[in-house]
């Protein structure tokens, strides 16, 4: 609670944001009904703070989020992952509401480059002002995810799955999450980045302290300071590049820190996700040849057959319907497999890796090569 309050004060207040009486929505990231140790979502106590806080400057609070993938928007699921998460005990602890109704509204996006209209949550649309409660994670996909992936959310159930089919590849996919802060303008951004996970993020991969509390209006610049905790180059994360080319940040990602030196900070061996689509520019897939090898490089999921319980999860998450279950466990057909990894994202199991097909590992290694060369 006191880290959270001093975040805040040192941007001036709850008075810089909110008003007495606004209709407030706290947004966590609820990507999965996983208990809170498993730092898949943020953490109850963050979210409790928050509501508080807000509760006691005489602002109505509702927290709400739609969980990923397949995950059926409907009243008895948001009641059961409010329940698993922890945010139905912080919110009744803070005296703010659960968003439990599933409706959702459409919202305009006029100056969005990929996306003009979402469907978003009702209590996301509705709200006088969003604040976002993210958490510091890495992600297989987007290479880390914080504040400004975590708006995802507010788009209901299977819709998150249908984005993904439709901006396959990671520059699109920024494009859109960039879009979609644009549309809802969250007011406030406060990060959990306590406990963090490193590794296959966002759900595959470990628990690991970071120890800091941030808080930031901009969902840029805080994703900057995130990145540099989880000791990467910001200009490594593709969504922070594409803002900084809409000019939705300065071109030096230099940000303007209050409170403790974020490099005192950085987690030095914080483990990285293996670089799954990043590491090739898509801006170099034009052309048939390089579609084909761009394809082949990335890293494509991969069933573990010793941990898969053939629960299904993963073949409905798939926006392309490529998994299918046989004999209890997983299959895929990667011929249309668009490599966005939502089968990965919400496997509770454990039981999706990611892996390169032989012609993936010959063209690594001959980048390998050629890099050693030069
Ligand atoms: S891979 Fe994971 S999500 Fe898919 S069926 Fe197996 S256990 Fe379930
Ligand atoms: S199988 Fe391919 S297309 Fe389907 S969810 Fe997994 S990565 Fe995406």
């Amino acid at each position: 609670m006191d880290a959270v309050q001093r975040a805040i004060d040192l941007l001036g207040g709850l008075d810089s944001f909110v008003s007495p009486g606004q209709r407030v929505l706290v947004k966590p990231n609820l990507l999965q009904m996983t208990p809170p140790e498993k730092c898949v979502t943020t953490h109850p106590e963050v979210v409790y703070a928050v509501a508080k806080l807000l509760r006691d400057h005489g602002c109505q609070v509702t927290i709400a989020d739609s969980a990923g993938g397949e995950t059926p928007f409907t009243t008895a699921r948001l009641q059961k992952l409010y329940e698993v998460t922890g945010m139905a005990k912080a919110a009744e602890r803070a005296g703010a509401t659960l968003g439990t109704e599933a409706r959702y509204v459409e919202v305009p996006s006029p100056q969005g480059r990929v996306i003009k209209r979402f469907q978003v949550i009702a209590p996301a649309a509705e709200a006088d002002a969003i604040v976002v409660v993210s958490k510091a994670k890495t992600h297989v996909l987007t290479t880390m995810t914080g504040a400004i992936k975590c708006i995802f959310g507010v788009l209901p159930g299977m819709e998150k799955p249908s984005l993904h089919g439709r901006m396959p590849d990671v520059d699109s996919f920024s494009d859109m999450l960039l879009d979609l802060n644009e549309a809802v303008k969250p007011r406030l951004q406060i990060m959990d980045a306590v406990m963090g996970m490193e590794g296959e993020g966002p759900s595959g991969g470990d628990p690991r302290h970071i120890g800091a509390i941030l808080a930031s209006s901009d969902c840029v610049s805080l994703d900057i300071v995130a990145a540099t905790l989880m000791s990467f180059r910001p200009e490594e994360i593709p969504v922070i590049a594409r803002a900084a080319e809409r000019g939705m940040v300065d071109s030096s990602l230099q940000v303007k820190v209050l409170g403790e030196d974020p490099g005192g900070l950085a987690v030095a061996d914080f483990k990285h996700p293996p670089r799954a689509k990043s590491a090739i520019s898509n801006k170099l897939a034009r052309g048939r040849l390089v579609t084909h090898l761009l394809r082949a490089y990335a890293l494509r999921p991969a069933i573990n057959k010793e941990r898969c319980i053939g629960c299904g999860i993963c073949a409905r998450s798939c926006p392309q319907q490529v998994i299918r279950i046989a004999r209890g466990k997983a299959r895929i057909k990667y011929g249309r497999c668009i490599r966005c990894y939502c089968c990965h994202e919400m496997c509770q199991e454990k039981a999706i890796g990611l892996e390169r097909s032989r012609s993936g590992r010959f063209i690594a290694r001959l980048m390998e090569d050629s890099k050693a060369r030069s």
